[in-house]
């Protein structure tokens, strides 16, 4: 998508306190004048991520003081109806397996559609017409919700009915998680990586005890495995360059 200039506007940045969203809110602050944030509480078995948004936003304003400056409220919306009706690994204490579809148990179906959805509302109040997700077709576990082509048909039905051209930004879409790390550290230098790597969540288990060289987590849950090879190829990859 041709991005529009938004140098004078404001975004509305899907912000759990994971390394994607986190990422994707140091992309949004270069981008945009003003941020607001929005979490979900939705039952997740690591709601401990959403603890870590407060330092996460802190080392930000740290980092740079162009970002301080931009950024605005912050919401949390509880929407506990999504774990109440699904029956997922990440929403029930059941252990995580590839579901006879060939989608592991960890997808909650619906879930980017609501959050998404629930964003576009509060972003209708506010008068906010950008939104920005971390959601990525590259390296990622399968889910529908994910991909593009989705991401695109939903822009399409939520700017149609509520009558507001919405930009939904995904710019993890088409990056592995080796090269959302290589982002992160192009956008705000190896002080940026850092906070990512010790302060962001992302263990589906919530562990937050073992201190890996990518960050805390179980180390054994799709998501660690995620992280962790991402992170070792992004430093493989630039001690080579
Ligand atoms: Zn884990």
């Amino acid at each position: 998508m041709q991005m529009s200039d938004t140098h004078d506007m404001t975004a509305l940045v899907l912000f759990s306190g994971g390394q994607d969203s986190t990422t994707c809110l140091a992309w949004a602050l270069d981008r945009f004048a003003r941020i607001e944030t929005i979490g979900f509480d939705y039952g997740q078995r690591h709601a401990i991520e959403l603890d870590c948004r407060a330092r996460l936003l802190d080392g930000l304003a740290q980092l740079r003081p162009e970002w301080a400056g931009k950024l605005g409220d912050g919401h949390t919306l509880e929407i506990p109806t999504l774990s109440a009706i699904s029956e997922t690994a990440l929403t029930r204490d059941v252990a995580i397996e590839m579901g006879a579809d060939g989608l592991p148990n960890t997808f909650v179906p619906g879930r980017n559609l609501v959050f998404l959805t629930f964003a576009a509302a509060l972003a209708y109040r506010r008068g906010i017409s950008h939104i920005v997700g971390g959601m990525c077709e590259t390296d990622y576990s399968g889910y529908p919700d994910c991909r593009d082509e989705t991401i695109k048909a939903l822009q399409g039905a939520l700017s149609l009915g509520m009558a507001r051209p919405f930009e939904l930004h995904t710019p993890l879409m088409w990056l592995s998680k080796a090269a959302t790390w290589q982002l992160a550290y192009d956008l705000g230098g190896r002080d940026l990586v850092d906070l990512i790597r010790d302060q962001s969540h992302t263990c589906y288990l919530g562990e937050r005890g073992a201190r890996h060289d990518w960050g805390y987590g179980c180390g054994a849950c799709p998501a660690c495995d995620l992280r962790a090879r991402g992170w070792h190829e992004y430093i493989a990859g630039s001690a080579q360059s």
